[in-house]
C-alpha cells in the first residue's frame, strides 16, 4: 500500500489506529439488540424465501431505504469545518452584539462552503458562485452570517429568485443544462451583469475554498448598547491570499478530482494548516444612506471601499473537520433570520425573502425541530420558549414547563432590552419595479478599473466561450446589454462570438455545446 497517500485517502486506517487499544464494539440492531449473523439471511431453507421476522434484515433495509433526505434546492454540493471566531478590535460602538464584547473574546463557528447549482455529486471546481456560510454559536443564540463569495448578487428581488435559479438548472424536459435558459434569463434582466461579470472573471473559478474571500453581501443593520443604529456590511478577507484556478486546470479537475475543494480543506485541517479570514464591517450612518449615490440595500451593488473602508474586528479560524459528514454538514442549517441582540435585518429586498425561505426549506428538509439537531442547536443559550412538541423532539420537550404564554407559573418571560430596534416605514405598498436601478455604473467600474487588460481579456473570452451555446437573438441582447455598461465589453464579446458563430456555420453536424457542472457554463476560451 502506498504510505504517501492524503490524510482523507486515509481516513479508514487513521480510523482504526484511532481505536487500536479497543476491541471492536458488539454490533447491534437499531434498537440496541446484539446481532449474531450479519451475513445470511433467516430463510426456510437454504434456498428461501426470506422470514418477515428477520428483523436484522429489515430493521437495516427500512433503514437504508429512507438514509436520504431532501437535497438541498441549491448549495447542495459543499464541505464544513468548524473552529472558532476571535475578535481582535473593539466594534461596540457600533455594535451590542456580545459576540463582539470585548477583544481577545472567542465563539465557536461552523462554516459550511459550497457551489450553488450543482448537485451534491457535481464537481466542485465549476464556474459557479461560491456559498461561505458561518454559524457562530453566541451565548445569545446562534448568528448565521450566510454568504457567499462575492459582495453581490444576481437579483435584487427575491420575488425572481426561483425563477432565477430554474434557468441555472436543469431543463425540465431534457434534464440537462440549458444555455438558451442561462443567458435568457440573464440578459432580459441586466441587473445580472454585475455578478455575472465577476462569475466570468478569473475570481469564478476559485482555486478550493481557502483561497477566496467571503462576504455578507446583504446590508445588515447593527445597534450599539446607547441603541444607536448603523448600517453595516460583513466581509471576510482570506489569509491564505486570493488564489483562482485556469478554466484548463478547473476542467482537468473536473474529471480527475470533482471533489478537489472538499478534499483540499480536509486535508489542510487533518494536516494542522488551518486556513483563517479576516474579518471586517463597513459602516453606513442612516444619514449617509439617505444620500447614497445608489440604493443602499441594493445586493447587485457594493459599497466603495474608498468611501466606506474596511473596518478590522476579527480573525476566524477553522481547525476542527467534521467527525461525520452526514450529521455535522449536511444538517447543517443556515438561516439569514438568526441573528443575536445587535444585529438586524436591513430593508434589503433579497435579505427579507430569505429571512422567509431559509428556515421554511429547513422545515421542510430537516423537520420542524431541526434547531435540535447538535450541529444546529444553540448550544451556547438556554432555549425555553413555548414551542412543542412535532416530528423528532428529541429533548424533554422543556418538560412540565407552561405551554402556553402568557402564564402565571414563572414560566420564561420577555425582557424589553431584547426589543428589536424601531425604523420608520411611510411610503406607500406597492410591487415597486427596480429592473432600471443603475445597472451599468459599478459593472463599467469593474471593467474598466478593477480588472487589468489580462483580466479584462479572459473576461471577455469566458463570457463569449458560454454565450455563444444561446440562441443568436438571446446573444444580441446580451450584447446589447453589455455595450451599455461599455462600448469596448460588447464589441470584444461580439467579435468573438462572430468567431464561434462563423466556424459553427461551416460544421454540417449538429451541435452538442459543452454543459459542465451548473452554470460552469463551461466558457473555456479554447471552445
Ligand atoms: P476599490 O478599488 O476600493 O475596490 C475594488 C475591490 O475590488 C477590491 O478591494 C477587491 O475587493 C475587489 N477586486 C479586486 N480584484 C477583483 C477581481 N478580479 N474580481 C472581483 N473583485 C475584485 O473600488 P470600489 O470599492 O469603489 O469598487 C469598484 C468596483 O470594484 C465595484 O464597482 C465593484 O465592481 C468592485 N468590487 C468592490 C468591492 C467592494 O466591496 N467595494 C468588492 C469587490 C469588487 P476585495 O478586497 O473584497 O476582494
Amino acid at each position: 500500500m502506498a504510505d504517501n497517500r492524503d490524510k482523507t485517502t486515509d481516513q479508514m486506517k487513521i480510523w482504526k489506529e484511532s481505536r487500536s487499544s479497543q476491541k471492536p464494539d458488539v454490533l447491534t440492531t437499531g434498537a440496541g439488540h446484539p446481532v449474531g449473523d450479519k451475513l445470511n439471511l433467516q430463510t426456510a431453507g437454504p434456498r428461501g424465501p426470506l422470514l418477515v421476522q428477520d428483523v436484522v434484515f429489515t430493521d437495516e433495509m427500512a433503514h437504508f431505504d429512507r438514509e436520504r433526505i431532501p437535497e438541498r434546492v441549491v448549495h447542495a454540493k459543499g464541505a464544513g469545518a468548524f473552529g472558532y471566531f476571535e475578535v481582535t478590535h473593539d466594534i461596540t460602538r457600533y455594535c451590542k452584539a456580545r459576540v463582539f464584547e470585548h477583544v481577545g473574546k472567542s465563539t465557536p463557528v461552523a462554516v459550511r462552503f459550497s457551489t450553488v447549482a450543482g448537485e451534491s455529486g457535481s464537481a466542485d471546481t465549476v464556474r459557479d458562485p461560491r456559498g461561505f456560510a458561518v454559524k457562530f454559536y453566541t451565548e445569545e443564540g446562534n448568528w448565521d452570517l450566510t454568504g457567499n463569495n462575492t459582495p453581490i448578487f444576481f437579483i435584487r428581488d427575491a420575488l425572481l429568485f426561483p425563477s432565477f435559479i430554474h434557468s441555472q438548472k436543469r431543463n425540465p424536459q431534457t434534464h440537462m443544462k440549458d444555455p438558451d435558459m442561462v443567458w435568457d434569463f440573464w440578459s432580459l434582466r441586466p441587473e445580472c451583469l454585475h455578478q455575472v461579470s465577476f462569475l466570468f472573471s478569473d475570481r469564478g473559478l476559485p482555486d478550493g475554498y481557502r483561497h477566496m474571500n467571503g462576504y455578507g453581501s446583504h446590508t445588515f443593520k447593527l445597534v450599539n448598547a446607547d441603541g444607536e443604529r448603523f448600517y453595516c456590511k460583513f466581509h471576510f478577507k482570506t489569509d491564505q491570499g486570493i488564489k483562482n484556478l485556469s478554466v484548463e486546470q478547473a476542467d482537468h479537475l473536473a474529471s480527475t478530482n470533482p471533489d478537489y475543494a472538499i478534499g483540499d480543506l480536509f486535508n489542510s485541517i487533518a494536516n494542522g494548516s488551518f486556513p483563517s479570514w479576516s474579518f471586517f464591517i463597513q459602516v453606513m450612518t442612516f444619514e449617509q444612506a439617505e444620500k447614497f449615490q445608489f440604493n443602499p440595500f441594493d445586493l447587485t451593488k457594493v459599497w466603495s471601499h474608498k468611501e466606506y473602508p474596511l473596518i478590522p474586528v476579527g480573525k476566524m479560524v477553522l481547525n476542527r473537520n467534521p467527525v461525520n459528514y452526514f450529521a455535522e454538514v449536511e444538517q447543517l442549517a443556515f438561516d439569514p433570520s438568526s441573528m443575536p441582540p445587535g444585529v438586524e435585518a436591513s430593508p434589503d429586498k433579497m435579505l427579507q425573502g430569505r429571512l422567509f425561505s431559509y428556515p421554511d426549506t429547513h422545515r421542510h428538509r430537516l423537520g420542524a425541530n431541526y434547531l435540535q439537531i447538535p450541529v444546529n442547536c444553540p448550544f451556547r443559550a438556554r432555549v425555553a420558549n413555548y414551542q412543542r412538541d412535532g416530528p423528532m423532539c428529541m429533548f424533554d420537550n422543556q418538560g412540565g414547563a407552561p405551554n402556553y404564554f402568557p402564564n402565571s407559573f414563572s414560566a420564561p418571560d420577555t425582557q424589553p432590552r431584547f426589543v428589536e430596534s424601531k425604523f420608520k416605514v411611510s411610503p406607500d405598498v406597492g410591487r415597486y419595479n427596480s429592473e432600471d436601478e443603475d445597472n451599468v455604473t459599478q459593472v463599467r467600474a469593474f471593467y474598466t478599473q478593477v480588472l487589468n487588460e489580462e483580466e479584462r481579456q479572459r473576461l471577455c473570452q469566458n463570457f463569449a466561450g458560454s454565450l455563444k451555446g444561446a440562441q443568436l437573438f438571446i446573444q444580441k441582447r446580451m450584447v446589447e446589454n453589455l455595450k451599455a455598461i461599455h462600448p469596448d465589453y460588447g464589441n470584444r464579446v461580439q467579435t468573438l462570438l462572430n468567431k464561434y458563430n462563423a466556424e459553427a456555420k461551416k460544421n454540417t453536424n449538429v451541435r452538442v455545446y459543452s454543459r459542465p457542472g451548473a452554470s460552469a457554463i463551461a466558457a473555456s476560451s479554447k471552445m
